[in-house]
């Protein structure tokens, strides 16, 4: 990501592969704000805790590994996005981040709208009282049962991803009686990276329909002359754990430039413009994201200028971030099971659970930071790996970060930044039980989704 291969520290200088902490930090007691949920703190005594509770208790009452959930902090984020757009804007929380029926009923108390893209996301949803016109519902090969079901509760927009998809759910819609308001997904031909992003003409990728070559167009062609489509606007998602803004600038120029084309050529101003998520969070102390009313203030001065030069009337801006919400808010806490050192190279610490937890570090090489959250300690900081307990090389938690060299099992360690795709991602691998989410809030904790148990894994087994 944006770490730069400084010198290792001196114990270290010739062995550290590229992409190593530079240093230890000064202070492995110092818990940086930027990477832990805003009520974590730690005592006098060492112990840290969420939401006025210690991890110690929290360890015991619920067990490792578990994902602790700050619900302040989770209900002043979704606010501060809210505020940040106002009135004349919508924000969508992407569900697939993590989804719960606490977590549903927190967004709607909040004002928030949802993102769904799946029935189980779109049934968990409605199931916790969210009002289906506040609903979105997203994927690139939603079945018909789905679209039927979202069709039939009154979702407030589906977003259409392909050229049959525009068909099927007119048909589905109109065999139901009704007219369904869409968007059409589009691609712009930007690809956003955490750090920079690429204006390309042709976007390699399976999501939406490509501005390029008209074909967006021709999907707008198709959806207005459609009886059961109700076209309200344009959808455009770029990427993701993005700092850059001038990508969203590149974006919001071209979906602008087909609202425009769709006015020439249609005479109608599509109400609506939504331009996805993607906002990074700080998974370590070198990211650096942005607040949410820079982002609200960026997003809308940019559309507001395109539609100023295309002679369009603003249209109302909606965002989806996901992320940016929930991943903040949550850490994973481990147990400290073994601690291997090799020689010269660095020390395996394994804990209780791994990647059937956090898929992301193995599957998109994510860095993330760890801390010794039982205690304090004074001892000189050991260069770590963090591993799972899985049946597997690269079930790594954390690639390379610092803990105290007196380090031991029982030691209670926390990875920050997990609330997004971490417990939405959790597998089974080697029949793992996926970890509970315990939200904390006041002094109080709370299970939001259990512990699997064994039992659990034999239910599905049937043979
Ligand atoms: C994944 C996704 C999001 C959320 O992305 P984050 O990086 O979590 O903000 C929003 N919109 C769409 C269409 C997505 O696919």
């Amino acid at each position: 990501m944006s770490r730069s291969a400084h010198p290792a520290g001196p114990r270290h200088a010739d062995v550290l592969p590229e992409g190593h902490p530079s240093a230890p930090p000064a202070d492995l007691n110092h818990l940086d704000r930027k990477v832990w949920a805003s009520t974590v703190t730690r005592t006098a005594d060492g112990v840290v805790t969420v939401g006025g509770v210690e991890v110690t208790r929290l360890a015991e009452e619920f067990g490792t590994p578990a994902y602790l959930l700050d619900e302040t902090d989770f209900r002043e984020r979704a606010r501060a996005w809210r505020t940040a757009f106002g009135a004349d804007a919508d924000v969508f929380y992407a569900g697939k981040a993590f989804l719960s029926r606490a977590v549903v009923r927190w967004l709607h108390d909040e004002g928030l709208n949802l993102d769904v893209c799946s029935g189980g996301e779109l049934t968990t949803a409605l199931s916790a009282g969210m009002p289906a016109d506040r609903i979105a519902f997203h994927g690139n090969n939603k079945s018909v049962e789905e679209i039927e079901t979202a069709v039939r509760v009154g979702v407030g927009r589906i977003v259409l991803d392909s050229f049959q998809e525009i068909v099927r759910v007119a048909h589905i819609a109109q065999s139901l009686g009704k007219r369904q308001r869409v968007q059409i997904r589009i691609t712009v031909g930007v690809e956003a990276h955490t750090h920079e992003f690429i204006a390309t003409a042709h976007e390699d990728q399976k999501f939406g329909i490509p501005l390029a070559g008209g074909q967006a167009a021709e999907a707008v062609r198709r959806a207005l002359q459609l009886d059961g489509l109700e076209l309200v606007g344009i959808h455009s998602h770029i990427g993701s754990q993005i700092f850059d803004m001038s990508g969203f600038e590149v974006a919001a120029h071209r979906v602008v430039g087909l609202l425009k084309d769709v006015r020439d050529e249609h005479g109608v101003e599509l109400p609506e413009i939504d331009l996805g998520g993607g906002l990074g969070i700080a998974y370590t102390s070198a990211d650096d994201p942005r607040e949410p009313h820079e982002i609200a203030k960026a997003l809308t001065e940019i559309v507001s200028r395109e539609c100023e030069r295309a002679k369009l009337r603003t249209p109302r801006i909606s965002v989806e971030p996901g992320r940016a919400i929930v991943g903040p808010t949550a850490f994973t806490l481990y147990e400290v099971g073994t601690i291997k050192p090799l020689d010269g190279l660095r020390t395996y610490v394994s804990v209780d659970g791994g990647m059937s937890d956090n898929i992301r570090t193995a599957l998109y090489d994510a860095e993330y930071s760890v801390a010794l959250v039982s205690r304090t300690s004074e001892a000189a900081p050991m260069l770590v790996r963090v591993v799972g307990k899985h049946c597997e090389s690269g079930d790594i938690v954390v690639k390379d970060a610092f803990l105290p060299a007196d380090l031991a099992p029982g030691d209670l360690i926390a990875v920050p930044a997990t609330g997004a795709y971490c417990r939405s991602m959790a597998s089974n691998y080697n029949h793992a039980l996926r970890p509970p989410v315990v939200a904390v809030r006041d002094g109080e904790a709370r299970v939001i989704v259990r512990r699997e148990t064994e039992e659990d894994l034999l239910r599905l087994d049937v043979g």
